[in-house]
């Protein structure tokens, strides 16, 4: 037998989402809510900075910077999540650049988890949690986020899908290396509060586990509700990683930019997959990033900066295509932050009629209907539960909202088009 086939870690994690779903979209969309990036520009300071490092004076800006981050980046990074943390972070040991979140997920999944350690995942999750897990050599354990009705007559809300506790705690056992934490998380846009987050932090102090903590919406949170980094919890310093992204903070998902912010005594070990793996992210958009982060430094809380910004417009964005689908009967759940939206196709379920004993899960079926023959994106929900749980959560997709208003306008023009069609004769 040929020796030339895949390595181990590969087995059972070759099917993924998103190949498939981009090409579709990519082929039959006029209008694509699928992906995760916003189909606006990146704000004009962003842009500069980028010109300014790729054209000025300084060409060693095209050639290798520090491994573990561009020192001004770093520098910056550690000054600025410092405050927010209030601590003292040191640039060089509390702080490393990756290239995106993504690489900085797979930093920490690749330096902390051991063949048959285990590793407790919050469903639904953003889906690379686990295959990466198993990449390592480890086992992934899921527990799912509960729906609760809303109150009569009024719109469910991410905050509705709630951990019930003694099934979480159920989950810690001797093998328990890591608990994976996404808030807001990707796909609900749900803001983990404050006692959720003391749950989590006391079952990771009992029995001594990591926090891999991914926040890259940390900025992206409505209604006034505020972000809490489980960092800042008693005792939770010395065992989280926080995970960010310059891509979501300002919107240039493209440039892949990422970090993580954490202890030495764990960020040593990233240091080593990171050094021996991407070894660094580009220069240019390291420096240009850390002209971003200069600025809003400068600017924090004030309604000039981005970071504020940003969110109001989104949220703005959110409420459109909440008041679109809600219109036409497709029950948006309206997220607490994040990109994301998802929402109930129940009442669409006649248009796409289920075929028994099916492989596929409804929604993957649904979505691609929709795709194909409305030509509007969106992702199935059960892409982001594990195999055992998909057919749980099989009548929701999730939209993006983090786009022009005239593509949101256009999606709301398909489903209107659709809702005349459904009830005309
Ligand atoms: N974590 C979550 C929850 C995400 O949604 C994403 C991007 N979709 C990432 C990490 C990866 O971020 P980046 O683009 O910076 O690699």
């Amino acid at each position: 037998m040929s020796r030339l086939v895949q390595a181990r870690r590969l087995e059972g994690i070759d099917k993924n989402i998103w190949v498939e779903f981009v090409k579709l979209a990519a082929t039959y969309a006029t209008v694509n809510l699928g992906q995760g990036f916003p189909d606006f520009p990146p704000p004009d300071f962003l842009k500069e900075a980028f010109v300014r490092a790729l054209s000025g004076e300084n060409h060693m800006l095209h050639q290798y910077t520090r491994a573990f981050g561009h020192p001004p980046l770093v520098k910056i990074l550690a000054q600025f999540f410092g405050k927010l943390l209030g601590r003292d972070l040191d640039p060089m040991t509390n702080v490393m650049v990756t290239v995106g979140a993504y690489q900085a997920l797979f930093c920490c999944f690749q330096a902390f988890v051991d063949e048959g350690d285990e590793v407790i995942i919050i469903e639904p999750f953003f889906d690379c949690y686990e295959p990466m897990v198993k990449m390592a050599g480890g086992t992934p354990v899921f527990v799912p986020l509960r729906p609760k009705a809303p109150k009569e007559g009024k719109l469910m809300s991410s905050a509705d899908w709630q951990l019930d506790p003694a099934e979480l705690a159920s989950k810690f056992s001797e093998r328990t290396k890591a608990i994976v934490l996404n808030s807001p998380n990707n796909p609900l846009g749900k803001v983990f509060s404050q006692g959720e987050l003391e749950l989590i932090a006391d079952l990771c102090e009992k029995h001594d586990i990591l926090c891999i903590s991914d926040e890259v919406y940390e900025w992206l949170v409505y209604d006034g509700k505020k972000h809490i980094r489980i960092a800042s919890l008693q005792g939770m310093w010395d065992r989280t990683v926080m995970i960010g992204s310059a891509g979501k903070t300002f919107s240039a998902t493209g440039w892949k930019v990422g970090w993580t912010v954490g202890p030495n005594r764990l960020l040593q070990h990233l240091r080593t997959v990171h050094q021996n793996s991407a070894y660094h992210c580009a220069t240019i958009a390291q420096e240009a990033v850390a002209q971003g982060f200069q600025r809003e430094i400068e600017l924090y809380g004030k309604p000039d900066s981005y970071l504020v910004q940003l969110p109001k417009e989104l949220q703005q964005k959110r409420d459109w295509l909440v008041q679109s689908l809600d219109a036409v009967g497709m029950k948006p759940i309206i997220p607490e932050g994040t990109y994301f939206l998802v929402a109930d196709i129940s009442e669409f379920k006649s248009d796409v009629p289920d075929v028994p004993d099916s492989d596929e899960p409804y929604d993957y079926r649904f979505a691609k209907w929709m795709i194909k023959n409305k030509g509007l994106a969106a992702i199935p929900l059960s892409a982001f539960y594990c195999g055992a749980h998909k057919n749980n959560y099989n009548h929701f997709i999730r939209f993006c909202f983090a786009k022009e208003e005239a593509t949101l306008k256009a999606a709301n023009d398909i489903l209107q088009k659709w809702k005349r069609e459904k009830t005309s004769p």
